[in-house]
């Protein structure tokens, strides 16, 4: 049996906005200092003395900073650290170009902005660079234009210069932690069967397309097996469902031992029904992982399991327009694992009518993978953080 697939989008269908928070707060923020120039223009007194040709500098990076952005998108935290620096300085620059000390205090309070943008998803090192360097830039506006005011206007200029910077970042650093914590926790939620504490479907679907990408770079093969419990209903009927439940947990805990035991420490053991699981794994276990299954099964149970198991052979996609399904509509993950466990239920069929508490192998499925490169995961990884963020 041989199937070719293509990977896809978790969710092809979601709309997603071409800009994500921070672009769109960056085109809107700089998109303000565009008439400064203007305004320069009309009234002659309101820079210092040649200072037109410098804030004329400063308003076209500010221009390009929107079109590119505008262009872009989504920046990448390098193309954000350039022009948020860039932007503060044009800032604090035109800040200092104004003859009016107000107009100077005014301007310098947009130092604040870009630290805020940033706290609301960069990395911390960027935000970091971008908070000091808004610090140092409004403690010496604050210095040059106030020093004729004495020591204690300073003074306190800088505080609240230094303090309307900090606070905000340090909010919306702090609101973005809490928020990425509750999505982790959410995540591990949605991914776990409560009862048995493993991977239910979706969180087995959420880590395939790794193992894929894995075997497609390495030894390109993986097993498939399918654990279901003998005559289970049984179990239910004599001696209740609460029962019929510690079995089931009993059962996940064999599974688990049995990976652990036969060196599959990496293997994704989920439960994908009532009472039944899928156990996926990389590595050729030393001992036969059905036997260790069956075997730990009858010792620490009081049922017994059948295995049907399948060896999937995984080959990297030479031609990245080869696809399964209609032109243009690439096929999703879950048609892999329908493809495993197509073949895997044949076997498990096998098991059971033969006599239950036993193995049957429905010989090699062929799964033609695109894969992943570590770049693109890692991208892929920050697209998910940059979706679950407002
Ligand atoms: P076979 O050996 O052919 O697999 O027979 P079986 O009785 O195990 O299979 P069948 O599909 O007839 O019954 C499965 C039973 O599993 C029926 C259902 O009530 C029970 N079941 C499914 N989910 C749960 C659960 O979460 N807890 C409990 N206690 N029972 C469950
Ligand atoms: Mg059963
Ligand atoms: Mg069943």
């Amino acid at each position: 049996m041989s199937v070719i697939l293509r990977r896809t989008s978790a969710e092809p269908h979601r709309f997603v906005s071409r800009f994500d928070t921070r672009t769109a707060m960056v085109i809107v923020s700089a998109s303000g200092a565009l008439p400064l120039l203007g305004i320069a223009m009309i009234s002659p007194t309101f820079l210092k003395p040649g200072a037109l040709p410098l804030l004329s500098a400063i308003v076209a990076f500010t221009a390009v900073t929107v079109l590119s952005a505008i262009k872009i998108g989504r920046l990448t935290d390098a193309q954000f650290a350039v022009l948020g620096s860039g932007g503060m300085i044009g800032v604090a620059v035109s800040a200092y170009l104004i003859a009016d000390p107000s107009g100077t205090r005014a301007v310098t309070s947009m130092l604040a902005v870009v630290p805020a943008i940033a706290a609301s998803g960069s990395p911390p090192r960027v935000t970091a660079g971008l908070t000091t360097a808004s610090v140092l830039l409004a403690t010496w506006l604050s210095i040059i234009t106030l020093s004729d005011s004495g020591l204690a206007v300073t003074f306190v200029a800088v505080g609240a210069a230094v303090t309307a910077v900090l606070v905000p970042v340090i909010l919306i650093a702090a609101l973005r932690r809490s928020l990425l914590a509750v999505n982790g926790r959410l995540s591990v939620l949605a991914n776990t069967d409560p009862l048995t504490r493993l991977l239910n479907r979706r969180g087995m679907l959420s880590q395939v397309e790794a193992l894929l990408d894995k075997a497609c770079m390495s030894r390109g093969q993986l097993w498939a097996y399918v654990v279901d419990i003998d005559h289970f209903k049984a179990v239910n009927d004599s001696l209740g469902h609460a029962a019929g439940d510690r079995v089931l947990v009993t059962i996940a805990d064999a599974l688990r031992h049995a990976t652990d035991r036969t060196g599959s420490q990496e293997a994704i053991v989920s439960r994908i029904g009532g009472e039944e699981f899928l156990i996926l794994t990389e590595l050729q276990p030393r001992t036969p992982l059905e036997t260790a299954i069956l075997e730990r099964v009858r010792s620490e149970c009081d049922v017994t399991v059948s295995v049907g198991s399948v060896t999937v052979d995984v080959r990297a996609s030479l031609d990245p327009r080869l696809s399964f399904g209609t032109a243009g509509e690439s096929p999703h993950v879950e048609h892999v694992i329908d493809t495993i466990m197509h073949a895997a239920d044949n076997a498990l069929y096998d098991a059971k009518t033969s006599g239950r508490d036993r193995a049957s192998h429905a010989g090699a499925v062929l799964v033609t993978w695109e894969a992943h490169t570590p770049e693109e995961r890692g991208e892929l990884a920050a697209e998910v953080v940059r979706r679950a963020m407002p």
